[in-house]
């Protein structure tokens, strides 16, 4: 045990970097957050400079312990959450970058992966990394900077460079080059990683013509990474995850069945499938989950491309909305959506429906129809596209839900929760603490040295904000939810008449 004050949470995420101090009752005492630059070169492409990424999250770290006065001494450890996928590569002599960290927004080598499609690999890909071939993973923006930066691919080959996902640059700048490790839930987001062999796939390394002396050494998530004498003493770097694996781990969900979803800008579900590597058939994704101890424990994930992000739309373009949490009292204006469905599919449809050329529908108009209708419509579309999702997972998963764990910023609308519940018939579990990513990293960080004693220590913190319990007659809601099906379908028929235009006479 330890009689240690705090644990930090570093928390790099995609627009910003934050540092959280947390106590032993799983407090937050202090919080600094940075926003910092994006950089986008061309269209569809996405960087950072990985000197931003490292200076603003060592600031914000900095300035949280200083904020409350908290020393060195009083740490009992740092733990990493990051923005999954980014990827950098660096000089292991010097410590500098040999190009920007590429995001994983970034759609500059989807050509690179319709050529490992074409080649074959798709299925091989699926069974290994138990991901789908995507630009999205770091594996293909390793393999641009190779071949793209001059000079990269001959230095990578004499042993002279690192790559990383950002939990690994942060390390190796906290320790001075000392460690270059990883996590395994950030290690499966490369799409080189056997995640059932829980070591670098070879096979996958020759295709992209990666060499093996770049990656960094895998580390179980809760354990000891490195030590950083950066804050004017020592502190243990010991635990890391990539943030949605830490949110599902702040959320205590320790156990298979448990599920959490977040709704941020975009919308990201994760359940807990214990020692089973589940493949899925409905496109969702097999990955790794965050765990104390040896045992590998996997999750399905699915994300919905546009959560939030259509409520600032209400807000920013249909100018409906002054802020968003306006949208709940006109959601409670009338009675339902009158027959009306907006399905928000701005940029094509993630999992389970996988169209990508889909875009935005709205159905079912009448005269009756008025601003409240369209508000109260498009916030029930989170509702409907989450509810898809989850269908999706507990029928993959043969488990059945405990209730489902929510968070991000439209958690907080009542309206919203309360129609999920119903429209999935299941509980809704609002933790009073939404920060479930940098909590995850903290937990998992406090539990590999003793700051909290077991997973029963932890779970005992876990303070329930809010639930709601789901109470629609079941005839009202295999009628919504068939509407919605066929809402959904005529966005879809609408993206293939796209494609195939001579269809249409
Ligand atoms: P991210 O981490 O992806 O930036 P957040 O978790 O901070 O996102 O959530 C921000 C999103 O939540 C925004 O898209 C915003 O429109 C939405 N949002 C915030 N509060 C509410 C609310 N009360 N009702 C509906 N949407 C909300």
């Amino acid at each position: 045990m330890t009689d240690k004050k705090y644990v930090i949470a570093m928390d790099q995420g995609t627009t910003s970097s934050r540092a959280i101090l947390f106590n032993k009752a799983g407090e937050m005492v202090s919080v600094v957050q940075r926003e910092y630059r994006q950089i986008y070169p061309q269209p569809g492409w996405v960087e950072h400079d990985p000197m931003d990424i490292w200076s603003t999250q060592m600031g914000v770290t900095m300035e949280a312990m200083q904020k409350i006065d908290a020393k060195p001494e009083e740490i009992a450890a740092i733990g990493i959450t990051n923005q999954r996928e980014t990827t950098v590569v660096w000089d292991a002599a010097t410590g500098h970058p040999v190009y920007n960290a590429i995001v994983w927004q970034c759609r500059r080598t989807s050509g690179m992966i319709d050529q490992m499609k074409a080649d074959g690999w798709t299925d091989a890909i699926r069974q290994k990394t138990g991901l789908i071939p995507d630009a999205y993973f770091s594996a293909s923006k390793i393999a641009w900077i190779l071949d793209h930066v001059p000079g990269v691919r001959e230095r990578a080959e004499r042993g002279e460079l690192r790559f990383g996902t950002v939990d690994s640059w942060l390390i190796w700048n906290l320790t001075d080059g000392r460690a270059h490790v990883t996590d395994r839930t950030n290690a499966s987001r490369t799409m080189l990683f056997d995640i059932h062999q829980c070591e670098w796939d070879e096979e996958i390394l020759r295709y992209f013509h990666i060499p093996r002396s770049m990656l960094p050494t895998v580390l179980p998530s809760s354990g000891l990474f490195g030590t950083t004498t950066r804050f004017g003493g020592e502190i243990l770097i010991a635990g890391v995850a990539g943030d949605q694996q830490a949110a599902l781990f702040g959320q205590c969900g320790f156990a298979a069945g448990e599920v959490k979803t977040t709704y941020g800008t975009g919308g990201f579900m994760l359940m807990n499938t214990g020692e089973d590597a589940i493949l899925s058939r409905q496109g969702l994704l097999t990955t790794i989950a965050a765990s104390v101890g040896d045992t590998v424990q996997y999750a399905l994930e699915g994300s919905v491309f546009i959560v939030g992000a259509a409520i600032q739309w209400l807000r920013d373009e249909m100018r409906m909305i002054k802020s968003s949490p306006q949208s709940e009292e006109y959601c409670r204006n009338v009675p339902d959506a009158g027959g009306m469905y907006i399905v928000p599919t701005f940029s094509g449809m993630g999992a389970p429906y996988w169209q990508q050329d889909a875009r935005g529908m709205i159905v079912g108009l009448t005269r009756g129809i008025s601003k409240d209708h369209f508000i109260r419509a498009t916030v029930e579309s989170l509702a409907y596209q989450t509810h898809d999702l989850l269908r999706a997972m507990t029928e993959e998963a043969h488990l059945s839900l405990s209730g489902l764990k929510v968070d991000g910023g439209a958690s907080a609308n009542n309206f919203l929760m309360q129609f999920q519940a119903d429209i999935s018939d299941v509980t809704i579990i609002r933790p009073r603490c939404i920060e479930t990513t940098a909590l995850g990293a903290a937990y998992l960080a406090g539990l590999a040295v003793g700051y909290w004693k077991d997973l029963e220590e932890v779970s005992a913190n876990w303070q329930c904000g809010q639930t709601f319990t789901p109470h629609m007659d079941p005839d009202k809601r295999n009628k919504l939810l068939h509407g919605w099906r066929r809402a959904v379908d005529c966005a879809i028929y609408w993206a293939k008449e796209d494609r195939n235009g001579d269809e249409y006479v």
